[in-house]
């Protein structure tokens, strides 16, 4: 190029940084448009509500360079259908757990979460700094697919009974909605796991069709209004002790990205995980409140007995999960090897800190 013609040139740029905001420049240029599916109803309390914020975020941190879209689970795909419609590239992003792809990947359950296994905090330990991360990564990669935890419900509730559960003999034949290995456990004890969606729970309780239903946690279960169809509140959440939530990212879309923007969103998943977290402590902190000393709801604590047997059987469903084939051998391995590790200093640190306080 010529001097003259560089100058005209700068000229030309200098004019158009000068005449036209930047951002307008950026986008016209450069918006990449995600779809982001999900598996809750769209706006849902806390885990519809982060699926927003995590697409929210990752608008904002990338100055709008990229827009994500978010589709409720029926909107775009049906919710179970999350999981296909990222690896095919349907949509380059999606929001649920990993719980809910074990007919394509039994293993996947470990990064969800498993009856008396890890907490949320103690997963979290596991998923950035144990390993798990690494293995959850691995696990979906045949499918194109690259994970992130977003979110935890933290340690969740036993659930809501019309039944009171004094001893073992009285989860025989208890008919109660818990599905995935929670249920296995459930059935091995002589109860009746039945799988029903969400909206069909309520009146499920009230006409006595169900004995009982696990949900979420207070905030979620009070918005339900589970304390209208039920007597009596167990706790605790044995069978979902911090259940993870993950964004899945299509790895194509992912490494198509500018570094930069790779990372924003990988780390825009590490804020929505904290913040769910946050949320459902605070949030399910108040509901409980609201339930004692608004609605007089009868709290209770599974006996002793009760949840011995549980933990008995739920040791022996997810040693046979783990005996299902070598990745989830691998997995489990690794998880339990930190599970008891963990556990060993949460004894002394966490548990003993919460009986002194
Ligand atoms: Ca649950």
């Amino acid at each position: 190029m010529k001097r003259r013609d560089i100058i005209k040139t700068i000229t030309i740029i200098g004019f158009l940084v000068s005449s036209l905001a930047t951002p307008v420049i950026a986008t016209a240029a450069e918006t990449i448009k995600w779809k982001m599916v999900t598996t809750w109803p769209k706006n849902f309390p806390v885990l519809g509500t982060g699926a927003n914020q995590l697409a929210k975020l990752i608008g904002e941190m990338s100055g709008g360079r990229i827009k994500v879209k978010v589709y409720g689970g029926g909107e775009l795909v049906p919710a179970l259908e999350v999981f296909d419609a990222v690896s095919r590239g349907t949509a380059q992003i999606g929001h649920g757990s990993a719980y809910y792809w074990k007919g394509k990947v039994e293993e996947a359950q470990f990064f969800s979460t498993v009856p008396f296994g890890m907490n949320g905090q103690e997963m979290n330990a596991w998923l950035y700094h144990g390993g798990g991360m690494e293995l959850w990564t691995e696990t979906y990669e045949p499918f194109g697919v690259v994970p992130a935890a977003a979110g935890n419900t933290m340690v969740q509730m036993a659930g809501w009974f019309n039944k009171e559960i004094n001893s073992v003999e009285d989860l025989k034949g208890l008919k109660m909605r818990i599905p995935g290995l929670g249920g296995e456990v459930l059935r091995r004890a002589g109860g009746t796991p039945v799988n029903l969606p969400g909206a069909e729970l309520f009146s499920s309780l009230k006409s006595g069709a169900l004995d009982a239903t696990e949900w979420v946690g207070p905030y979620n279960d009070l918005a339900f209004g589970f304390h209208k169809a039920a007597k009596y509140y167990y706790y605790p959440g044995w069978h979902e002790p911090g259940t993870t939530l993950e964004a899945i990212i299509n790895k194509k879309a992912l490494e198509s990205l500018p570094k930069d923007l790779q990372s924003i969103v990988i780390n825009a998943c590490k804020v929505v995980n904290q913040e769910m977290a946050t949320e459902f402590t605070a949030k399910n902190n108040a509901a409980l409140d609201t339930l004692v000393n608004k609605h007089h709801v009868d709290v209770r604590r599974l006996p002793d007995d009760v949840l011995k047997k549980l933990k008995g059987l739920s040791e022996e469903v997810v040693l046979e999960l783990a005996g299902k084939n070598k990745a989830a051998k691998r997995i489990y391995d690794s998880y339990d090897k930190f599970r008891k590790q963990v556990t060993k200093w949460d004894d002394i640190s966490e548990r003993e800190y919460l009986n002194i306080r």
